[in-house]
């Protein structure tokens, strides 16, 4: 089966179209495309929103995901805003920033992450699913791999290493994203 990406961020992209591999054919999002404006409050309703619009554009079955940034001692925030936390324009940079600066002196760090994957076909019918991965916020940043805020996130299943740390092996297994894309695999190919 051939699935448009419809994510325009390139490292997410990267990590769709590794944790795709060998369960569909993933093409690259057309470019020129213009940007879908991500103005719902949830998190399904974004990646609905980008896989529609890829959908429409193509004619072809198109995957989007949403991920979501969940910090405790904030009441969950920010959540579906997280791209943009830091102001506009988006930047990951500021993002992180704004993150140790919230949290400093904060005497919970805990977090989590959350994805929804959403495959939508072109008569309409979509597959959805979700992966979470709890952990904390690190005090300072550490690591240079991964994006976003892979520098400050420690996966609390792994050793102590954040995101930005890790091989991207190491980051499938655990992540949100690994998870949502593992589920949506099953919904595309359920074992026989
Ligand atoms: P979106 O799903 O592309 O809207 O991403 C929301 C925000 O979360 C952006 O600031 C991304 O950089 C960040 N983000 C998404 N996935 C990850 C991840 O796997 N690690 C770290 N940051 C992420």
């Amino acid at each position: 089966m051939r699935i448009v990406c419809a994510s325009a961020n390139l490292h997410k992209a990267a990590e769709i179209a590794d944790l795709m591999h060998g369960v569909a054919e993933l093409v690259p999002r057309p470019a020129g495309l213009a940007d879908v404006d991500e103005h719902e409050d949830t998190l399904v309703g974004n990646a609905r929103l980008k896989a529609v619009a890829v959908c429409a554009a193509t004619g072809l079955p198109a995957v989007a995901d949403d991920t979501g940034l969940e910090i405790d001692a904030l009441g969950g925030a920010p959540g579906v805003r997280t791209a943009r936390w830091g102001g506009e324009p988006p930047d990951d940079a500021r993002n992180r920033a704004r993150a140790l600066r919230e949290l400093a002196g904060a005497a919970s760090r805990t977090a989590r992450f959350r994805t929804v994957a959403l495959v939508r076909f072109p008569d309409g019918r979509e597959l959805v699913a979700e992966g979470t991965c709890e952990g904390s916020i690190a005090g300072a940043e550490r690591g240079s791999r991964g994006f976003g805020y892979d520098p400050l996130f420690i996966p609390a299943e792994g050793d102590g290493r954040t995101f930005a740390e890790m091989t991207i092996e190491d980051k499938h297994r655990l992540s949100h994203r690994g998870r949502a894309f593992r589920a949506l695999a099953l919904l595309l190919s359920p074992p026989a």
